[in-house]
């Protein structure tokens, strides 16, 4: 088969690797005899699979004592509501940057829970930048913030300093970059654009944060019940935690988050310098706002995309198609994007240009 080149936004390409372990696992887990989709997730070699991801996510982001590590489900949609349920009681107020869908989502949802005050949006420019000039308030439970805008391709390149807990939407980001994670009170993440397979999500947070309100919690939305349980209050989704295991494996072998941070700079070095280069394309974002793991691109005359989408999937490339509130197009690269597929996608902007000039 030709090597296809996955530029989905996810779920989203995984390294090799962890893919041929997952097969194998499916097939037999361990000299056991039986596929780690059938055994218990209390036995010792399932055990040893959440311990081992729970202190690879501690090891490679560098978590400091006082935060616990979990993996949940329920997607980061299901955070968007644990974060303003397990922090704030009635009448409490929360702080949100509304930088894109997502943004959006996580602060309607709290909505429902606690005051919301919105202190930045970008939404009149269809979220094409991040906001900058505002202050966080003292008097807020937490401020959120959406580390990477998935749909729209802007990142924040820096994370403010908060003086009240500070609340990450990292799904499309972690681990491609090292982050202090002490400047964070909790910081989460769905698996599938870039630690793994849909069916997780991981959550660090803060122990000190945990407790403090006074409404009652039911059991799988109480972090700090699941925690105590380990991350197996009830039955965990052990193959997406599997792949996550795998994923950050492959992660620690290639050097770690510097060295993803390296990898993923110049690849989008190379497609951005490409999209300003070639009379055919321009960006959809402020330059300095824009993300290393989604780079959204639009054709100066529109009637040229869908031959262009052709001409990409022709040769390999897969997932291209922007989301609709953007049009144009969006190459996913996360982590487990290789510079040649980088150097793949180039090479077909720089033939249709020569083909349609
Ligand atoms: C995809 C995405 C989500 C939604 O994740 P689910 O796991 O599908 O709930 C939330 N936030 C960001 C930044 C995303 O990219």
């Amino acid at each position: 088969m030709p090597k296809v080149h996955n530029f989905s936004p996810g779920p989203s390409i995984l390294p090799r690797q962890a893919m041929e372990a997952g097969s194998r696992a499916c097939l037999e887990f361990q000299g056991t005899g039986l596929s780690l989709l059938e055994m218990s997730h209390r036995g010792k070699e399932f055990i040893g699979v959440m311990n081992e991801a729970i202190s690879l996510v501690k090891e490679l982001l560098g978590v400091p004592a006082g935060y616990s590590v979990a993996f949940l489900q329920g997607g980061a949609s299901l955070q968007f509501a644990m974060v303003p349920f397990n922090l704030t009681d009635e009448g409490d107020t929360a702080a949100y940057t509304d930088t894109g869908t997502w943004a959006s989502k996580a602060l309607k949802e709290a909505k429902m829970f606690c005051n919301v005050k919105v202190l930045a949006s970008s939404k009149e420019a269809n979220y094409n930048f991040i906001p900058k000039n505002y202050e966080i308030p003292k008097d807020v439970r937490y401020f959120h913030v959406t580390s990477n805008n998935t749909i729209y391709g802007t990142q924040l390149q820096t994370f403010p300093n908060s003086p009240v807990p500070l609340i990450a939407d990292m799904s499309s980001d972690i681990f491609s970059r090292p982050v202090d994670v002490s400047k964070f009170g909790l910081i989460y993440a769905g698996a599938q654009k870039n630690m793994g397979i849909a069916g997780t999500t991981l959550v660090i947070v803060k122990d000190e944060l945990l407790g403090k309100v006074k409404r009652k919690i039911p059991s799988m939305l109480d972090y700090k019940l699941q925690i105590e349980n380990e991350s197996m209050y009830n039955t965990p989704p052990v193959f997406a935690v599997y792949m996550a295991m795998e994923t950050l494996r492959w992660v620690k072998q290639q050097g770690g988050v510097a060295a993803m941070q390296k990898r993923n700079e110049e690849k989008a070095r190379r497609l951005y310098a490409e999209i300003e280069a070639n009379p055919l394309f321009k960006g959809t974002c402020a330059v300095e706002d824009r993300s290393r793991m989604n780079v959204t691109f639009v054709m100066h005359k529109p009637e040229l995309e869908g031959a262009f989408n052709k001409a990409a999937e022709a040769a390999g490339l897969s997932g291209l198609k922007g989301h609709r509130s953007v049009g144009g197009f969006r190459a996913s690269i996360y982590n487990a994007m290789d510079v040649d597929g980088i150097d793949a996608l180039v090479t077909v902007m720089r033939d249709f240009a020569k083909a349609n000039a």
